[in-house]
C-alpha cells in the first residue's frame, strides 16, 4: 500500500513572518466569529514575543512549561475540559514553541471535537471528527513535528501519537528569527534529529525518489549548518535549519526511520530521556549500521564541542534493559526498513538488548 500523505495546507516562511499571524487567522476568525486558544512555550513568558502575540481580548493564552515532562494524555484532557467549560468551542488553536508545543496544539485541536479521553485515540486513524483549525509556529527546529501527521502523547499505558490526516496543521508559520535564542546544545541535539531522520530514511528498503529528494536536500543543508565553512548558530544557518527540519520530516514520512529511532523510543519511554538528546546518545554507537552517517556525526560533535554521556548502561539492570528493548522490539516497521525482509532474524530481543548495552 502506498502512503497517501496529507500535507500542511499553508506555509509562510521568512524572517519576521510571525508578524503576519493576525492577518493569517483573520479569515478563520470571521468564519467562526469565535475566539482563539494560544498555547505558548513557557520560555517566552515575560519575553518580547509574549507582547507580540497579536491576540484579541477574547482569546485564551496558556503558557505551558514543557520541561517537567513531554506532553501527556492527562494534560491534554484537562486542558480541553478547562477550555470548553470556560468558553466553549474555539475557532482554532495556535501553538508557539518546540516539538512539545507543536504536539500539544495538534492534540488539543483534535480533542476539542472528539469526546472522551485522548488515550482512546492513541494510534492510527482512530480520531472520529476533524479537529478545530490549528496553526503551528515552531521556535526550535529539528523534530519535524511542524509537518508530521502525529501528535505524540505519553499516556498511562503507551507513548503513542494521535495519528491521522486531521492531525496535520492547517497552517505553519516558519520564522527563523524565533529560533535564534535556542541554547547551543539544544540547537545541536534538535538539528541532529533532522540529520538522523535523513540518514535513516535513506538507509533502508522503504526509501524512494520522493523521500530521497527531500532527504538529500535536508542533508545538504545540515552539512552546511553543522560542518560547512560558515557552520554555527548564525542567522543564515537558522534560515536553513527551519527548512531542513521540514524537509527531513517529509523525507521520513515518505520512507521510515530506523535503528536509532527504534532504540530511542525505548530509552525515552522507560527513562524519560528527551527525543533529540536520546537520538544523539544512541547514534554515536551505530557506526556498524550507519558508517558514513555516524562518522560525519562525530565530526559535527567535535566541531561544536558537544559532550555526550558515555557508559550509561553500566547502571541499568536486566529488568530495565528488557523493558527498554521490549519497547524498541515492538516497532517492526523501523527494523524492517533498516534490515530488510529478514529483519526478524537480525533484530531479536538479544540483539536489541546488546544495542542498549553499547550506550
Ligand atoms: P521541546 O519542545 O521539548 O523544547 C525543548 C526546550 O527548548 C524546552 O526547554 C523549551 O522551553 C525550549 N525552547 C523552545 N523554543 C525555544 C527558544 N526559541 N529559545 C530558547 N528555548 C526554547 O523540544 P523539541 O526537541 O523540539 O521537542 C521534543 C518533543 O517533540 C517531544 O515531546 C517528542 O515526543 C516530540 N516529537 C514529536 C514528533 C512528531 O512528529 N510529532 C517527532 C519527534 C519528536
Ligand atoms: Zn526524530
Amino acid at each position: 500500500m502506498h502512503k497517501n500523505f496529507k500535507n500542511i495546507d499553508n506555509v509562510t516562511y521568512g524572517r519576521g513572518a510571525f508578524s503576519q499571524l493576525a492577518e493569517t487567522v483573520e479569515l478563520v476568525r470571521k468564519e467562526n466569529k469565535n475566539y482563539f486558544v494560544y498555547v505558548v512555550d513557557n520560555y517566552f513568558k515575560g519575553k518580547e514575543l509574549a507582547n507580540k502575540l497579536q491576540n484579541k481580548k477574547e482569546d485564551l493564552i496558556y503558557f505551558i512549561d514543557v520541561d517537567p515532562h513531554e506532553p501527556t494524555t492527562e494534560q491534554i484532557d484537562a486542558l480541553r475540559d478547562e477550555i470548553i467549560s470556560k468558553k466553549g468551542l474555539p475557532s482554532g488553536v495556535i501553538g508557539i514553541g518546540g516539538g512539545s508545543i507543536m504536539d500539544i496544539a495538534k492534540a488539543l485541536s483534535l480533542m476539542l471535537t472528539n469526546e472522551g479521553s485522548s488515550t482512546l485515540y492513541q494510534g492510527l486513524n482512530l480520531i472520529k471528527k476533524p479537529g478545530v483549525y490549528h496553526l503551528g509556529i515552531p521556535t526550535i527546529s529539528g523534530t519535524g513535528a511542524e509537518v508530521s501527521m502525529t501528535a505524540v502523547l505519553t499516556g498511562p499505558e503507551k507513548k503513542l501519537g494521535l495519528k491521522c490526516d486531521s492531525t496535520v496543521f492547517n497552517q505553519v508559520i516558519l520564522d527563523p528569527e524565533l529560533i535564534s535564542t535556542v541554547p547551543l546544545d539544544w540547537w545541536f541535539y534538535t538539528g541532529m534529529d533532522t540529520y538522523i531522520h535523513c540518514i535513516e530514511s535513506e538507509s533502508g528498503i522503504r526509501n524512494n525518489a520522493f523521500s530521497l529528494a527531500y532527504g538529500e536536500q535536508s542533508l545538504k543543508l545540515c552539512r552546511e549548518i553543522y560542518l560547512g565553512e560558515k557552520a554555527g548558530q548564525t542567522n543564515e544557518n537558522n534560515d536553513k535549519l527551519m527548512v531542513a527540519s521540514l524537509m527531513g520530516g517529509l523525507s521520513l514520512t515518505y520512507s521510515e526511520v530506523g535503528v536509532c529511532h527504534a532504540v530511542s523510543y525505548g530509552l525515552s519511554k522507560i527513562l524519560g530521556t528527551r527525543h533529540c538528546y536520546a537520538n544523539c546518545i544512541i547514534f554515536q554507537h551505530l557506526e556498524d549500521i550507519y558508517p558514513k552517517g555516524v562518522s560525519e556525526f562525530k565530526q559535527m560533535i567535535q566541531k561544536h564541542k558537544i559532550e555526550l554521556p558515555q557508559n550509561l548502561s553500566k547502571d541499568w539492570d536486566d529488568k530495565t534493559l528488557t523493558a527498554m528493548a521490549t519497547v524498541s522490539f515492538n516497532l517492526p516497521f523501523m527494523w524492517n526498513h533498516a534490515f530488510g525482509d529478514n529483519y526478524k532474524e537480525i533484530a531479536t530481543m538479544d540483539y536489541i538488548i546488546n544495542l542498549f548495552r553499547r550506550l
